[in-house]
């Protein structure tokens, strides 16, 4: 008898060669092989993901929040929206209108402050028509964004990753050479071990991993002021896990109420500032 879930799902015995389709970590791993080049109308100094182990952490909003604290610094900073089937980028920034195309490529849209994004939202007659596609259809439009997107020059491009450890997440950091990764997490996750996956799926990957921001973390009393950590703390486990943890936001209805509206660009608050500095450190 055996463990039948011990070691390297494909060991290097009955190795294909192809590393793309193998999440083995084997000596062999051919990683730097798959990177994609950017577009030729392109110069992106930095490209930073932001994934979460599972959907509805507020990781679209934490990558809208950090495009706009990275804008308001004075980078050139655009948002590629690879949350394929859920995406909230533009709804975040109150962006209605069609992707354009000229002879260059696709013309990503603007928000009032110059932040570009791409999304599939953009492309889709109705707003609210679900992408029923399967997983290679899903991952080859990632590519498109960001081959055929006319970013220009950029200092910082965020990645609004697909949820968990699936085919596209995969893609996506197979495709693109990421600077780094912010990992959205809720104190949830902490227990049912997803962040655990998160990052290992990070590790696994050779994904340099800035640090988790914490969202939903507490809620702050209206009427006293008082901070309540309704899923209780989370204290040093995120440094138990080898990670650092760069900022904690609360639930907040005005929080959502703006992000819902489209004007997450003016949105204040301190909770991201961490995250940034890290960012910037690269
Ligand atoms: P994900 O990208 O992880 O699926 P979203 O960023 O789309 O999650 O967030 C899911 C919903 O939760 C959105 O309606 C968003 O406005 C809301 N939300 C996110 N973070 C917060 C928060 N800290 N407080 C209140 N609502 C939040």
């Amino acid at each position: 008898m055996y463990n039948a879930f011990e070691g390297d799902i494909m060991s290097e015995s009955n190795c294909s060669g192809n590393c793309a389709t193998c999440s083995s970590n084997c000596k062999d791993r051919k990683q730097e092989d798959f990177f994609e080049p950017t577009g030729e109308f392109n110069i992106i100094k930095h490209v930073v993901a932001v994934v979460s182990g599972k959907g509805g952490v507020g990781k679209s909003a934490v990558t809208a929040m950090l495009a706009v604290l990275l804008s308001r610094k004075g980078y050139k900073v655009g948002i590629l929206d690879a949350d394929i089937t859920g995406p909230s980028i533009p709804k975040a920034f109150g962006i209605t209108a069609p992707a354009m195309q000229n002879e260059m490529g696709i013309i990503p849209a603007q928000t009032e402050n110059g932040i570009k994004i791409i999304s599939v939202n953009m492309m889709l007659k109705e707003h609210d028509q679900p992408v029923v596609w399967r997983g290679p259809v899903i991952a080859g439009l990632v590519k498109q964004f960001w081959q055929q997107v006319v970013w220009g020059e950029l200092d910082y491009l965020l990645i609004d990753c697909p949820p968990g450890t699936g085919d596209v997440p995969l893609t996506v950091f197979q495709t693109i050479r990421l600077d780094g990764a912010v990992v959205v997490t809720t104190p949830q996750d902490l227990v049912s071990l997803i962040v655990k996956k998160a990052l290992n799926m990070a590790k696994l990957m050779n994904i340099n991993v800035l640090g988790v921001v914490e969202n939903m973390s507490y809620v702050v009393c209206p009427d006293c002021g008082k901070k309540f950590s309704v899923f209780g703390e989370s204290g040093d486990k995120y440094s138990e896990l080898g990670i650092k943890l760069l900022g904690s936001m609360p639930i907040d209805p005005n929080l959502a109420a703006m992000i819902d509206c489209g004007a997450v660009e003016r949105i204040s608050g301190d909770f991201l500032n961490a995250a940034v500095s890290e960012i910037e450190k690269l």
